[in-house]
């Protein structure tokens, strides 16, 4: 055993892939051995994990799987008498673990397993970062614009940083959170109006647009022309 090692009594990750591999097509989506991802919303850690070599042996796969990250998950909880046995463990990343209903009903957690998007979620976060900003669909183009522009990357240059994940979470690679990509863009806009001197005889206010409180509708909702 290695110095630090944590040991439980859980089957180990390859152990229930063992057990899944054959039946997860029915409880819930197929699995691509050789690419290692979250059981529910599919989420995959990227080609680290991959299996590189087609002609693999079981053990190369099976201890490519002890390495994945993915969390073991009881389908019903200990605390409601679930087993620590294969059939009871799932393989999922640590979101979809937080997100896990637990009840004695496995069906229940099958039906929600099956729904999961890692796509639909990302794609919640990026309107969750649009609602913090006060971003409306309307305004998406202008934003879109103002992130490809040269001035905008030029000025937000040493201004954004890289998150790097909790251990074990989904993401395993630093990136850009949706927050810092919205939140630099409106900041942009923002302080553009702001900073020209002729605003109100240059650019016209739409009506249609939302963004942001009160105090921060008008400068957000004059576009430039
Ligand atoms: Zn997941």
């Amino acid at each position: 055993m290695a110095r630090g090692q944590y040991v439980d009594d859980l089957p180990s990750r390859s152990q229930i892939f063992e057990f899944w591999k054959d039946r997860i097509v029915n409880a819930v989506r197929w699995i691509d051995w050789g690419e290692p991802g979250c059981w529910a919303c599919g989420f995959y850690y990227g080609r680290k994990y991959d299996i590189k070599r087609s002609d693999a042996s079981w053990d190369e796969i099976l201890r490519c799987w002890d390495r994945i990250p993915l969390q073991r998950c009881h389908i019903v909880a200990r605390s409601l008498g679930g087993a620590d046995d294969v059939s009871n463990l799932y393989l999922l990343c640590r979101e979809c673990h937080d997100r896990m209903p637990n009840t004695s009903i496995p069906e229940i957690f099958f039906e929600w397993a099956r729904a999961q998007s890692w796509n639909a979620r990302e794609d919640a976060k990026y309107r969750d970062a649009m609602r913090a900003f006060g971003v409306d669909e309307a305004l998406l183009p202008e934003l879109y614009r103002v992130m490809n522009s040269e001035n905008f990357k030029a000025w937000s240059d040493g201004k954004r940083g890289l998150h790097w994940p909790q251990s074990n979470y989904a993401p395993v690679s630093s990136r850009l959170t949706p927050a810092t990509t919205f939140g630099l863009a409106v900041y942009y806009l923002r302080s553009f109006e702001r900073s020209r001197p002729n605003a109100d005889a240059t650019c016209r206010t739409s009506p249609t647009r939302r963004l942001g409180k009160p105090t921060r509708l008008r400068k957000l909702t004059t576009r430039c022309i």
